[in-house]
């Protein structure tokens, strides 16, 4: 029945195949029969497999058993959900925090509760695609700026009109790598009267000393502030968190439908995330050892030749002339032993390689890792070199 449509994308190149592990996450993962240096992952601090969490996991099962039952406002959270509620709210410094079921159910749950019909969504373009889906769920006008930019944005923010308005925004820009400018954004917030919405997925366990983007900039929440943050990246778990003054969780656990007509977290799953937050906000020298790696491989990419690969983030992106050659890297970085995954449309505009480097990586890792791309780098000059004569 899909047939055209599915030859059409093989055709370009764009068709995805599932991959399955067969090892935990982590530096090293097993796929097939081989085992690949990962540079795929979004745990930033190693901690999908950290003992205290699997530990955390098993008693939480023992104790509240495997899955939830029911919806939060149907008795489907317990005394976990509570605790990591609270424990999230003061992280963050904010009155309260509610647990969403993913980051993809906290965004496209909350933007449709809090802007309706009469107000207006400022929206970046490169936000993550489940913003972009809770915009178009929600009944308010969605205005789109360029990518961080902020004279458009001053200017669309106060000519816009509209009952409230919302700037919405991630923090790390999951494809590129880069932090969105939050200093001017909140200039903008404040001089225009808009609510800001935060999606902090790459920021929290990263940024700020775990804290997030908000912290890595010195802005205190305020009461015009929503956070959204994920329990499934630096902190190895799973879920999601929305963090801001009470009202507005308030609001947000009456009015969000991916809340409210979803079945709660599974206790396991919420003692993990308890343990990986604990582990962040305790032992800061992990996330310290993250940036170390960061700019170890920063460095190495830089002597390599990719001067090009820059970014603010443990996220690297390397742009690449088209979706075949981000293809062709790809597989020979596999053929090696590295795992670094060609990302292409439709999840970004412009294909590349992206490298994520997280805390459980080895020097010689990464090292190794750019030397290849350096010599990937050399074969691609002589082939234009080549075809250019
Ligand atoms: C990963 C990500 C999400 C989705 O979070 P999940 O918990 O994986 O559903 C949302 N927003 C951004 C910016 C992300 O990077």
């Amino acid at each position: 029945m899909y047939e055209e449509e599915l030859k059409a994308l093989r055709e370009e190149n764009l068709l995805r195949r599932i991959v399955y592990r067969a090892s935990s996450q982590g530096a090293i993962i097993r796929i097939g029969r081989r085992n690949y240096v990962n540079f795929s992952s979004n745990d930033y601090l190693g901690l999908s497999a950290h003992p205290r969490l699997v530990r955390a996991v098993r008693l939480a099962a023992v104790r509240y058993g495997a899955g939830a039952g029911a919806s939060r406002l149907l008795a489907g959270g317990d005394a976990l959900h509570r605790k990591l509620e609270r424990m999230t709210a003061s992280f963050k410094g904010t009155g309260a925090a509610l647990l969403f079921n993913s980051g993809y159910a906290a965004n496209t749950g909350i933007i449709p509760a809090l802007a309706d019909e009469p107000d207006v969504i400022l929206s970046d373009e490169l936000n993550h695609a489940s913003i972009i889906d809770g915009c178009r769920l929600s009944h308010a006008r969605t205005l789109v700026y360029r990518h961080r930019d902020m004279s458009e944005l001053r200017r669309l923010a106060r000519e816009c009109g509209g009952r409230r308005r919302i700037v919405v925004t991630d923090t790390v820009f999951s494809m590129d790598g880069d932090v969105a400018p939050l200093m001017d954004i909140c200039e903008i917030c404040r001089e225009t009267g808009s609510m800001l919405y935060l999606d902090d997925a790459h920021g929290t366990g990263v940024l700020g000393e775990g804290r997030g983007a908000l912290a890595r900039f010195g802005i205190a929440p305020e009461p015009w502030m929503v956070q959204v943050g994920t329990f499934s990246k630096a902190l190895g778990s799973f879920g999601a968190f929305v963090a801001a003054g009470s009202e507005i969780i308030e609001w947000i656990s009456n009015r969000a439908r991916s809340f409210l007509f979803s079945t709660a977290l599974p206790p396991p799953v919420v003692a993990a995330s308890l343990e990986g937050l604990s582990i962040a906000s305790e032992d800061t020298r992990l996330i310290e050892k993250l940036w170390e790696r960061k700019r170890f491989l920063d460095d190495s990419l830089k002597t390599a030749g990719w001067r090009g690969a820059v970014s603010e983030t443990p996220i690297v992106p390397l742009a690449t002339s088209s979706v075949e050659e981000a293809l062709r890297l790809s597989r020979f970085l596999l053929g090696k032993g590295f795992y670094v995954p060609a990302i292409r449309p439709p999840t970004v505009r412009e294909p590349r390689l992206r490298i994520t480097v997280t805390a459980a990586h080895e020097e010689e890792q990464i090292e190794a890792l750019a030397e290849f791309l350096g010599n990937a780098l050399r074969t691609r000059r002589t082939r234009t070199r080549k075809q250019g004569s």
